[in-house]
């Protein structure tokens, strides 16, 4: 097997999170990363570092801080202002190779998936991508990282022996965020970067930024399958009466019913609300891992054997042609009433 640029004798114990910028502010994985992240440290007594890359970025620091990160190891460069593929494998690289953490994280968005795969290439080393969960074997100080294969029919625990970093990805959604104590302090350590711009292949021409929702944490989502026929403005319409937002299954998102952004599930979005109203959904595990971490979960389904029942709080065996449009009608003439 070919061994990994550092290996287990070299490592530092350390966790490192990469700090994902977002619209000028850590992104919220970065932030629930950390949380999970604190976990694991504190069991172990090491250090949590957040790899935080970018032009100007050093006052994201305190947020860092404020989520339970030790220490800060930041390459500020007006060549990391915006995301590029090769300025920053560079600079993670430069960073991971001068530090040696025992175990790196990412998001699994499509900047930590793209930066992941190069660095496990770059670093011989191993990669969990789209894991469900984390932990430490405290015996052998391995990371514990659960995948699931096989849609769902098998969940692998993945430990790596020799090699370093121990990588993972986790999807937004997977952890909670932790509690910020803004009194909190830790050390700001800055990296002089060796970037030069004649590295970098990709030209930033335009960034345009969509105007979706984060369906990750919306307080109700009306989620609508198969079963729905494409008619999505019934569901738009249950869902403005909740406060909530729209999801799909997948089969509607190829069909282009609605938005990729919105498909729910292992390659979609997982999503933690108060309510998740399941119309029309057959209850796959490809969908239902999007949904698990909701409260209450209210599935309305022709079929009585549907396996979303089994996941189900409230299982409505009904037409959801015929059940939505009654519950909106309800709804609505309730809301009439309190108005007036
Ligand atoms: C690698 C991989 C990844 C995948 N990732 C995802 C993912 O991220 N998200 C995802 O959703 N899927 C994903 N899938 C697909 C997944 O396996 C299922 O095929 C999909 O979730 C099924 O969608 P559905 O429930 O809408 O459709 P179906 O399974 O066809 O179910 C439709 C349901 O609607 C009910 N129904 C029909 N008419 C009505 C009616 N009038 N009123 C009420 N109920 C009605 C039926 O009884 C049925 O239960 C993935 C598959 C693979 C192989």
């Amino acid at each position: 097997m070919v061994s990994s640029l550092y290996g287990i004798d070299q490592e530092g114990k350390s966790i490192c999170v990469f700090l994902e910028v977002e619209a000028g502010g850590l992104a919220g994985i970065s932030l629930e990363l950390i949380a999970k992240g604190r976990e694991i440290c504190d069991q172990l007594g090491w250090q949590l570092v957040g790899l935080l890359l970018g032009n100007k970025v050093s006052e994201l620091a305190e947020i860092g801080f404020a989520y339970g990160l030790d220490e800060i190891w930041m390459g500020d460069d007006p060549l990391l202002d915006h995301f590029t593929i090769e300025a920053y494998t560079f600079a993670t690289f430069q960073v991971l190779m001068e530090h040696k953490p025992s175990v790196f994280l990412l998001g699994a968005t499509p900047n930590g998936r793209d930066l992941a795969g190069r660095l496990a290439v770059r670093l011989r080393t191993g990669l969990n991508a789209d894991c469900t969960d984390l932990r430490m074997n405290l015996q052998d100080e391995r990371l514990v990282c659960e995948v699931s294969g096989f849609g769902g029919g098998v969940l692998a625990l993945i430990e790596m022996a020799e090699h370093r970093p121990q990588m993972a990805t986790v999807r937004p959604g997977v952890f909670s965020l932790g509690e910020p104590d803004l009194n909190r302090n830790g050390r700001l350590v800055p990296i002089e970067m060796n970037l030069q711009s004649d590295m970098i292949q990709t030209h930033l021409i335009e960034r345009s930024v969509g105007k979706d929702v984060d369906l990750t944490s919306v307080p109700v989502l009306v989620a609508g399958g198969r079963g729905v026929d494409g008619d999505f403005k019934m569901l738009e319409e249950l869902a403005q009466l909740l406060g909530g937002e729209i999801g799909a299954t997948r089969p509607p998102v190829d069909e282009g019913h609605i938005q990729r952004e919105r498909q729910i599930g292992q390659t979609g979005v997982v999503s933690s609300p108060e309510i998740a109203i399941c119309c029309g959904i057959s209850g796959a595990f490809h969908f239902v891992v999007g949904i698990e971490k909701a409260d209450i979960v209210i599935a309305i389904n022709t079929d009585p054997e549907a396996p979303i029942f089994d996941y189900a709080d409230y299982c409505i065996v009904a037409d959801v042609h015929q059940f939505v449009p009654a519950l909106i009608e309800a709804l609505s003439l309730e809301r009439e009433v309190s108005i007036g």
